[in-house]
């Protein structure tokens, strides 16, 4: 049990991460002071605004290209964060909490074949992962090429009502998809396009270093980063993560998810 011991409207300590007016992230750390009962003080910090849910609605708002091949002005100097696969559960959210650990939003490319509804822990995930404005794109349901545009449609469908399910939204809708292994061939292609989704390549994986994301600046290529939910791909945004924002920065972009790096 505690109390507030002023109401919290003024912040102690203010202090703005980036000076952007309109910051994809946010990033705002407000620091509260609290006196438990054995009059003790303690400092704590959170992070606010909310981000909204991001879902197909979101995208009403933007005229897209069907595909970011050759279209990578979309995300002007942006880097975009896309997280691929969810076979390790663990890493899973050992990335995800990296990621909120950075105020940093992803988007997020699971397979539903291994989310089990049944466990709670599963759920609570990627539940937290969607009630925090992060992005979940369609990646199929069982990471298996699909061979045409029916195929396609049934397991979008399915994907969808997976996860309308584990999220408990019903307006839960995909705009951003990603086919496995990055097949993007002439069927995956003609469903995208006819379905007004966004297929999404890209540009980077974590093979690169940090100088590959500086030519992709200086080429003026596409910046959009895959990884992967397993153990070294975690340990490779953590180790680098400060830096990735940070040329993305001196090159006036940010960084974030699909739906939070689209120029506005
Ligand atoms: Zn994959």
């Amino acid at each position: 049990m505690f109390f507030f011991t002023k109401p919290i409207s003024k912040p102690i300590k203010y202090r703005v991460v980036y000076e952007y007016t309109d910051d994809i992230s946010s990033q705002y750390h407000y620091t509260y002071t609290i006196q438990l009962p054995d009059n003790q003080i303690q400092h704590f910090t959170y992070y606010i605004p909310q981000r909204p849910k991001i879902n197909a609605h979101s995208f009403h708002k933007f005229k897209l290209p069907h595909d970011t091949l050759n279209n990578w002005g979309i995300f002007g100097k942006n880097l975009v964060l896309t997280i691929d696969d969810s076979y390790n559960f663990e890493q899973t959210k050992r990335m995800y909490q990296l990621l909120r650990e950075y105020n940093i939003t992803a988007t997020f490319f699971p397979n539903t074949i291994y989310i089990n509804p049944h466990n709670p822990e599963h759920l609570e995930l990627w539940r937290d992962i969607y009630n925090s404005g992060y992005e979940i794109g369609y990646h199929t349901t069982d990471h298996a090429r699909k061979r045409s545009v029916e195929e396609l449609d049934r397991d979008f469908n399915t994907f969808t009502d997976i996860f309308r399910n584990i999220l408990q939204d019903q307006s839960f809708s995909i705009k951003s998809v990603r086919a496995p292994y990055g097949y993007f061939d002439r069927v995956w292609m003609k469903w995208v396009t006819d379905n007004n989704l966004l297929n999404m390549r890209w540009t980077m994986t974590e093979l690169e270093d940090m100088d590959y994301l500086r030519k992709l600046y200086y080429k003026q290529k596409g910046r959009v980063l895959l990884l992967h939910n397993r153990k070294g791909d975690v340990e490779w945004l953590r180790k680098h993560f400060n830096e990735l924002i940070q040329i993305a920065k001196e090159n006036g972009g940010k960084t974030g998810s699909i739906y939070d790096s689209i120029v506005r």
